[in-house]
């Protein structure tokens, strides 16, 4: 069986896209067979990083953005990259609780929400080029992640 797959997916910056970028990885881990939580913190890396495309690379404004992802064995990567504002100081906007747009009420959160719900976040950006961020994770280490009430999924 074919264990490598690769898909490339361009669409609009729009909030409502949020929700087709989260379906269509959901879609692409169907066949790795993923708990419910591993499938929902992915989709939740997802959709703060499509969210931030949106609201701070194209300000609410247009823009495209790419979605690509790498399925190997057990082993996912995906990147996000928008063409908009870039980010000036990545390590400060990684820090936790800070936010660009406190008149927006963001709560600065959405790195740290990456950075914990995947194995690996790495964030690279150039100010007026835009940003791109590469997540990683392998499926099915739930014995060492989740204990022994996983049992049940
Ligand atoms: P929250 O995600 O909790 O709603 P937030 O988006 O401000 O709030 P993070 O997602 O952690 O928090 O991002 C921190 C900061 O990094 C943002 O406030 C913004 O300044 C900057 N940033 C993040 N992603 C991008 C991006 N794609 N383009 C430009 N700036 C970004
Ligand atoms: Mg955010």
């Amino acid at each position: 069986m074919e264990t490598k797959n690769h898909m490339r997916i361009v669409f609009d910056s729009r909030p409502q896209n949020e929700g087709f970028a989260r379906m269509a990885v959901a879609a692409a881990l169907l066949p790795l067979n993923p708990t419910l939580e591993e499938m929902s913190d992915v989709k939740t890396a997802v959709s703060e990083a499509v969210t931030n495309a949106v609201i701070h690379g194209y300000e609410q404004g247009e823009g495209e953005i790419l979605l690509e992802m790498t399925i190997e064995e057990n082993e996912i990567m995906i990147r996000i990259e928008d063409f908009g504002t870039g980010i000036r100081d990545i390590k400060k906007a990684m820090e936790p609780l800070y936010t660009s747009r406190p008149d927006l009420e963001r709560s600065g959160m959405g790195f740290a929400f990456m950075e914990a719900f995947m194995d690996e976040l790495k964030v690279e950006s150039s100010p007026g080029r835009g940003t791109q961020i590469v997540m990683k994770k392998t499926m099915g280490s739930r014995e060492e992640t989740y204990g022994s009430d996983d049992i049940f999924n």
